[in-house]
C-alpha cells in the first residue's frame, strides 16, 4: 500500500552499517532531517568481519573521522577491549593506533549514538527502490512494504548485500552476510541507471568457541600499557581489557589446505570477483607463498561476556568438513569447536570512477554512494565515505556549496581521490604509503587538519569545538612561550643531545625539534616548561619533530594546490581532443577529473597530454566568456 508523502526528509541514508552510520549521524549533525533507513534495527553497527577498528592507515581514518565528530572513534574507545599502537618503533607519521573492540559493545554504542541524535529517525525495512523526479533527480525511496519517502537526497550503503552470494566450499547461497538476505532490486535499479558495476569477493574465518581452545600452550600477546585512544574526546578506555592468543598453522595444515584445493570455492571456480591482496584467504596464502611453512593467527575473543574468538589469518571459502580438519591441526585448536563455518561472499560494486569527489553519482543528481558499494574494503573506508556522503548530501538539501577533501589535507582525500580518479581492480584498502604527504597527515594531528574546516561546513558539534579551541589556546601559548626561550648549542648538547656545541643557538622550540631532545631535557634548561601540560608539550614536540619536512615539501603542496585550482568543466569532449590517445580519452571519459591536478593523476597520464587539456579548458573558458 503506497502512502504517498513528499520530502519527508531532507536526507536519506540505505544501509545502516559502518557507512551509513556516519553518513546518517552526519547529515543530522548537519542540521538535515535525516532518516536511516535499514534491513534490521539491530543490525546497525554489526561488524561484518574482524571484531577490531585501525590499523596502519586505518587508524588514521578513524582519527579524521573524530575530528569531523563522527561516531567510530568514540564507539571504539567504549567498545575497546585490548588497544595497540601498531609501528610504535616508527615515528608518529607510520604509527596506526588498533583497537580490538567487544562487538557487542562496539554495536551499542554506535546505536545509542544514533539514538541520541538529534533530527535522526530510523526506520526498519528494506529499500527497494529509488523514487526519480521529472527532472531526473533523486526523490526517496520506496520500501518493500510499499511505503514511500521523500527526500532531497540519497545515500546508498549497502556493503556486500548488492546481489551477495555466499560460498562455502561448493555450497553457495543468496545473502548480504551470514543470516542476512541479499539486496536485489537496489542492484537491478542501478543497472537501469547505466551504472558500472563489477564483481568483488572477500573472505572470513571460521569462528570458534574459546572454551575448548587451549590456552595455556598458546602464546598471550597482552595490550599496550598505556592505550592509545581513537577519539580526542576519550580519556581513557572503558571495558576491562585483555590479552589475544597467538598460534601457527604447519606442515599439516598446509598439506589438507592443498590436497582440497580443488573444493575450494574460489580455487574450484567459483567465484568470479577479485579478492582482497593485502587480506588473502588461507587457501590463497599456502599458494602463493609455498615456501613459508607457517602462517601466524591471531586468536582474538570477540567480546568479554562472548566464547566466540575470531581466528585473524585464516579466512576460508573451503567446505566445512575441510575448516574441521585444517583447524584442528593448528597447536592449541587440536579440540576446538567451530561455531560458524568461514566463508566468501561475492557481491556488486559500482565503479567509483562514476562518482563526484562529494560521492554524488555524476549523472544522477542527489544519489550519493558511500562505502563497501564503492569497491572498498574495511570498516574505516566505509566510515569515512560515509561522512562525506552524509555531509554533502546534507548540504545539497540546503543548498549549499559542495565539500570536497584534498590529498594535502588529509587520508579522506587521498582515498576518495584515489577512488573517483583511478577507480579500482582489487578491494581498496587505505596504507599510509598512499598518501604522498604523510608526514602531514598523521593521526596525531588529524584535528589540527580538520576540525575547523569540519565546524565551517557545519558538521563539528559545540562540545567537541569548544574542547579543541581549549587544546589549540594551550598549544599556540605554550609554542609562543617556547619559541621566545634562546638556549644555546652548548647548553642542549649538556643535555645529552647529539648536537654541536659550538654550533648557533637555537629557541626552545627549534630544540624540540631535534630526535633526542625530549621533555625531561627541556626542563633541565627551562623549569618553567613544567607548566606546559603533558598532552600539550608531546603534540608541540611532535609537530615539531616534522616542521622541518612538511617546509621542504611545501613547494609541492604548492604546486598541487595550483593545479587543483584549475577546475575542468564536467562537458569537455574528450574524444574530439586531437592529440590525445584512445586510452586517455576512455580514461579520461570515465573518471571525469574534476581538475588538472586530478586528471594527472590518471594513470598514463603525459606532460603533453596535460597541456592538450590545458588548451581545451582554456578554449571552453574563452568561449564562455565571450
Ligand atoms: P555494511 O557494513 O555491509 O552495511 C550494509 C548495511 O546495509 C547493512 O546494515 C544492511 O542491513 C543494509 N542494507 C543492505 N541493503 C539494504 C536495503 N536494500 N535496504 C535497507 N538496508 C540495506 N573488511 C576488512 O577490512 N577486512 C576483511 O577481511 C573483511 N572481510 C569481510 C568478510 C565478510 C564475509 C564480509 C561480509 C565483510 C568483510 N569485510 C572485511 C568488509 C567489512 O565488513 C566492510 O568493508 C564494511 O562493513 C563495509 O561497510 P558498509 O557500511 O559499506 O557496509
Amino acid at each position: 500500500m503506497f502512502h504517498v508523502k513528499q520530502n519527508d526528509f531532507d536526507v536519506i541514508v540505505i544501509g545502516g552499517g559502518h557507512a551509513g552510520t556516519e553518513a546518517a549521524a552526519t547529515s543530522a549533525r548537519m542540521g538535515a532531517k535525516t532518516a536511516l533507513v535499514t534491513l534490521k534495527r539491530d543490525g546497525i553497527g554489526v561488524m561484518s568481519c574482524n571484531p577490531a577498528i585501525g590499523g596502519l592507515g586505518k587508524g588514521h581514518l578513524v582519527r579524521e573521522i573524530d575530528a569531523l565528530d563522527g561516531v567510530m572513534a568514540r564507539a571504539a574507545d567504549a567498545a575497546g577491549i585490548q588497544f595497540r599502537l601498531l609501528n610504535r618503533k616508527k615515528g608518529p607519521a607510520v604509527q596506526g593506533p588498533r583497537a580490538q573492540a567487544d562487538r557487542a559493545l562496539y554495536r551499542g554504542s554506535v546505536q545509542r549514538m544514533l539514538d541520541m541524535q538529534d533530527g535522526l529517525t530510523i526506520i526498519e525495512g528494506e529499500a527497494v527502490d529509488l523514487k526519480m523526479a521529472k527532472d531526473g533527480c533523486v526523490a526517496g525511496v520506496f520500501m518493500a512494504d510499499g511505503a514511500e519517502i521523500g527526500a532531497t537526497a540519497v545515500v546508498l550503503t549497502t556493503g556486500t548485500f548488492l546481489r551477495g552470494v555466499i560460498h562455502i566450499g561448493d555450497v553457495s547461497y543468496s545473502g548480504g552476510r551470514m543470516g542476512d538476505k541479499p539486496s536485489i532490486k537496489m542492484a537491478e535499479r542501478l543497472d537501469e541507471f547505466g551504472l558500472p558495476l563489477g564483481r568483488l569477493k572477500t573472505g572470513t574465518p571460521p569462528r570458534l568457541d574459546g572454551r575448548t581452545i587451549d590456552w595455556e600452550r598458546l602464546e598471550s600477546q597482552p595490550g599496550d600499557d598505556e592505550p592509545t585512544l581513537f577519539s580526542f574526546l576519550s580519556r581513557e578506555p572503558q571495558a576491562r581489557q585483555i590479552s589475544c592468543g597467538i598460534t601457527h598453522t604447519n606442515e599439516k595444515t598446509h598439506d589438507i589446505i592443498r590436497s582440497n584445493l580443488d573444493r575450494s570455492a574460489m580455487y574450484g571456480g567459483r567465484i568470479e570477483g577479485v579478492g582482497p591482496r593485502y587480506c588473502p584467504s588461507i587457501e590463497d596464502k599456502v599458494v602463493r607463498f609455498e615456501e613459508k611453512d607457517s602462517h601466524q593467527i591471531f586468536l582474538e575473543p570477540e567480546g568479554l561476556d562472548d566464547h566466540t574468538v575470531y581466528p585473524n589469518g585464516i579466512s576460508t571459502s573451503l567446505p566445512e568438513d575441510v575448516q574441521h580438519d585444517y583447524v584442528h591441526s593448528i597447536r592449541g585448536l587440536e579440540n576446538t569447536a567451530i561455531l560458524q563455518p568461514g566463508y566468501a561472499i561475492e557481491y556488486d560494486y559500482v565503479d567509483p570512477r562514476s562518482l563526484k569527489p562529494t560521492l554524488e553519482i555524476r549523472h544522477v543528481q542527489g544519489l550519493y554512494l558511500a562505502g563497501q558499494i564503492n569497491g572498498t574494503t574495511g570498516y574505516e573506508e566505509a566510515g569515512a565515505q560515509g561522512l562525506v556522503a552524509g555531509l554533502n548530501a546534507a548540504r545539497r538539501a540546503h543548498g549549499g556549496d559542495e565539500i570536497t577533501f584534498s590529498r594535502r589535507e588529509s587520508y579522506i582525500g587521498v582515498m576518495i581521490d584515489d577512488l573517483v580518479t583511478r577507480g579500482v581492480a582489487e578491494p581498496y584498502r587505505m596504507f599510509t604509503s598512499r598518501a604522498e604527504f604523510r608526514l602531514a597527515l598523521r593521526a596525531d594531528n588529524a584535528d589540527q587538519r580538520l576540525t575547523e574546516m569540519g565546524r565551517e561546513a557545519g558538521c563539528v558539534g559545540d562540545e567537541r569545538w569548544e574542547q579543541y579551541s581549549r587544546k589549540m589556546n594551550d598549544i599556540t601559548a605554550a609554542r609562543e612561550f617556547l619559541a621566545d626561550v634562546n638556549l644555546s648549542a652548548r647548553s642542549i648538547a649538556a643535555t645529552g643531545s647529539n648536537l654541536n656545541a659550538d654550533g648557533p643557538s637555537k629557541s626552545a622550540l627549534e630544540a624540540l625539534s631535534l630526535n633526542d631532545f625530549e621533555r625531561q631535557n627541556l626542563l633541565e634548561l627551562v623549569p618553567h616548561a613544567a607548566d606546559i601540560g603533558d598532552e600539550t608539550l608531546t603534540q608541540i614536540k611532535r609537530d615539531a619533530l616534522y616542521a622541518h619536512y612538511i617546509a621542504r615539501q611545501q613547494r609541492d603542496v604548492e604546486t598541487l594546490e595550483r593545479d587543483e585550482a584549475i577546475r575542468i568543466p564536467d562537458d569537455v569532449d574528450y574524444s574530439t581532443i586531437t592529440g590525445l590517445s584512445k586510452e586517455l580519452q576512455m580514461k579520461l571519459g570515465a573518471s571525469r577529473p574534476a581538475n588538472i591536478a586530478q586528471a594527472g593523476r590518471i594513470d598514463g597520464m603525459t606532460p603533453a597530454a596535460i597541456m592538450l587539456i590545458l588548451s581545451r579548458v582554456k578554449k571552453i573558458e574563452g568561449a564562455k566568456s565571450a
